[in-house]
């Protein structure tokens, strides 16, 4: 009883193959390339989840590639609803690594914000993701699975305006740039580049790669610090690529018309929220077309006891100096924090361990069985 198929192990699973990783495993199987992006657009964005779902193949064709590779999506594992309407979604991906994406409604628009990695190696002190410590890049079509899969879970339309994307989940998306870019090729045009953010801490090499894009996303740089002294304190990305430097690539970045970079500054008690840190910001930010969104730090039981945010008082002043200083400047409002699916407190929700310090490599373990 011999089976001439290759068995499941020998298979590959297409949904997880970069672009060119794609091209060169159909090549043998497929030669025309607009039929190639048919069958990557099936994928990425209709959502088959069956290679016998792709009719617009043969029959025999889609038999042959069957035979030779699967499609294995993320799942929806769970779903937690806050009350100001925010809900945040547990994914698990086919090797059991778990992400994290969180749908926040706001004035009849939807922003949607999206993991990178599955956990995060740049232990900034202030990050729940962080804290976990190290994961694995997601796949480009990992990345896309969590708009798609949300899309469909909010009962989304093709005359649904399209939500706004913001890469600010788990995970560094200028360590998984390639992904990252190839997701938002898929995205867009259905997506404005417009809509879509990808946050940073700063990671030079690649934002001088996204400089030649010949489309961009908007750009958002995690600054938190004015000084390489306190950020390299909270953020130990800073010393390798410090202040001046990243700076210096920012202002060379090239904006489109009416495009600024945002700059997100985490207030945080006694530490960065002095009249003088804004002053000193503002110093540091000066010629650089940038907004500012404060966002107060979020406390958590497994982060440092020093993470406190200012008072709302504080909060204002900051605001209006920078505000004064000429640069326009907003405060990032919570949201979804009964569920953690506020900002820098996503992580795997089985994984709540309130008052737990040692560190575990989330992906290392399925947190939770799939419903
Ligand atoms: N690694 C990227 C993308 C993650 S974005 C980056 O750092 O920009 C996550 C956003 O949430 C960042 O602006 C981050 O600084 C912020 N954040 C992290 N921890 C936070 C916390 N405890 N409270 C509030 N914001 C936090």
């Amino acid at each position: 009883m011999s089976d001439s198929r290759p068995g499941a192990e020998q298979r590959r699973n297409l949904f997880a193959l970069s672009r060119a990783d794609f091209d060169r495993a159909l090549a043998t199987f497929i030669d025309r390339p607009y039929r190639l992006n048919q069958i990557y657009l099936a994928l990425h964005r209709r959502g088959v989840e069956d290679i016998h779902e792709m009719t617009e193949l043969s029959l025999a064709l889609r038999a042959e590639l069957s035979r030779h590779f699967y499609v294995a999506t993320p799942r929806i594992t769970e779903r937690q609803r806050s009350a100001d309407g925010t809900c945040k979604y547990l994914l698990r991906l086919h090797d059991g690594a778990t992400i994290e994406a969180v749908d926040i409604p706001s004035d009849g628009r939807r922003t949607l914000c999206i993991s990178s990695q599955a956990g995060c190696a740049l232990a900034c002190t202030f990050c729940v993701t962080g804290y976990w410590g190290a994961g694995r890049d997601l796949s480009m079509g990992e990345i896309l699975a969590q708009v798609r899969l949300i899309n469909r879970e909010a009962g989304t339309t093709p005359s649904s305006p399209a939500p706004n994307i913001v890469f600010m989940g788990m995970g560094e998306p200028l360590l998984n740039l390639q992904a990252v870019g190839e997701a938002l090729e898929v995205l867009t045009p259905s997506t404005s580049w417009k809509r879509i953010t990808v946050s940073t801490v700063g990671i030079i090499p690649a934002i001088e790669t996204m400089a030649t894009w010949r489309r961009r996303p908007n750009l958002a740089i995690s600054l938190h610090a004015p000084d390489d002294q306190r950020r390299s304190q909270i953020m130990p990305i800073n010393q390798t690529y410090p202040l001046a430097e990243l700076l210096a690539c920012l202002r060379r970045y090239p904006l489109e018309r009416g495009r600024k970079i945002t700059i997100e500054y985490l207030l945080i008690r006694h530490f960065n929220d002095s009249l003088e840190d804004a002053d000193q910001t503002a110093l540091l930010l000066r010629g650089l077309r940038a907004k500012v969104n404060l966002i107060p730090v979020n406390p958590d039981s497994v982060l440092d006891e020093t993470m406190i945010p200012p008072d709302a008082a504080t909060v204002e002043r900051f605001k209006n100096r920078l505000n004064q200083r000429g640069l326009f400047t907003t405060v990032r409002q919570r949201r979804g924090d009964e569920v953690h699916g506020a900002c820098g407190q996503l992580r795997a929700f089985g994984t709540k361990a309130h008052g737990v310090r040692a560190r575990q490599e989330p992906g290392a373990k399925p947190v939770s069985e799939p419903r």
